[in-house]
């Protein structure tokens, strides 16, 4: 069985370069990043110098694999043409940066619906995910994340994933699994009998084969609640043990699992920032265990 790979989301801030010495810094051995800053629609467009250094570094690296991780203000389920439009633009974005990079793909939060039901947006993500793969490079993969269902979120169960997946029918449209959303959705993961019955239930209507990457995240809120709070790992209401089930289940082999996790405070400073070391550290103990 191939091992999981231990990643991390990392900052890119002056330059996406910086994100390979990021990865560096904390012995991340794959990444995650964001396009533009996931909170503003402008789009940061990065200079071929920029793209041309990044992928200089990302070449002497010993990284295995890169992942794009959309804004958040992106929602296929938008309620205007203007929202939807805008939505779209960023998803095609991050894609083409994927491409320039040679990123393995995008992770996308599909969107919401804000109460209107999944099953009356559903025809409208649909044609933007299809407009999204036509006018995209056909190299790169885009992962549909799973979501905690705070505020009526699409992905919240497998099933929705599933039927995406099957109506847009393209080898290109995967699933990002996170751990913590997948929880706080009600999925316990927290022992080896858990974690086989909700790899079993994803297999059953996403298909392992359709997996791409995994968030690796604690959660800091109990399983069913439906908000989505990262947590270092073992240190929220997953803990240790589900964390070692799924790095150790053979249907996550060889997947990259990319910490989203807020860190541990910093003894000088106080203040955590992000994925740190000490997580990337967490995660590599787990793999090393002989199960
Ligand atoms: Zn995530
Ligand atoms: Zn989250």
């Amino acid at each position: 069985m191939s091992p999981i790979i231990v990643g991390a989301h990392v900052s890119s801030s002056g330059g996406i370069y910086n994100a390979i010495d990021n990865a560096k810094l904390i012995e991340a051995e794959a990444i995650q990043i964001f396009p533009s800053a996931p909170q503003m629609w402008r789009m940061t467009q990065h200079k071929p110098e920029v793209i041309e250094k990044f992928n200089k570094l990302y070449a002497a690296s010993d990284l295995k694999e890169i992942w794009i991780h959309n804004i958040y203000l992106a929602n296929l389920a938008a309620d205007t043409a203007e929202h939807l439009k805008k939505s779209i633009d960023s998803v095609l974005h991050a894609l083409n940066l994927a491409k320039q990079i040679n990123a393995n793909g995008v992770v996308l939060h599909t969107g919401s619906h804000k109460g209107k039901g999944f099953e009356n947006v559903v025809d409208q993500v649909v044609s933007a995910l299809e407009e999204i793969l036509d006018r995209s490079s056909s190299s790169t993969i885009l992962a549909l994340e799973d979501m905690a269902g705070q505020g009526g979120t699409i992905g919240t169960t497998f099933e929705e994933l599933g039927i995406l997946l099957q109506r847009v029918n393209s080898s290109r449209l995967r699933v990002c699994l996170d751990t913590c959303h997948a929880f706080a959705a009600g999925y316990d993961i927290r022992d080896r009998k858990s974690v086989s019955s909700v790899i079993q239930q994803f297999d059953n209507t996403i298909g392992l084969e359709n997996l791409a990457v995994i968030h690796a995240n604690d959660s800091k809120v109990d399983l069913g609640e439906q908000k989505d709070r990262h947590e270092n790992i073992g240190q929220g209401y997953i803990g240790t043990l589900g964390f070692e089930e799924m790095i150790h289940h053979s249907g996550f082999a060889g997947k990259a699992f990319i910490l989203e996790v807020p860190g541990y405070p910093n003894t000088d400073t106080g203040k955590s920032n992000g994925p740190d070391q000490i997580n990337i550290d967490e995660l590599k103990r787990i793999r090393s265990l002989k199960k």
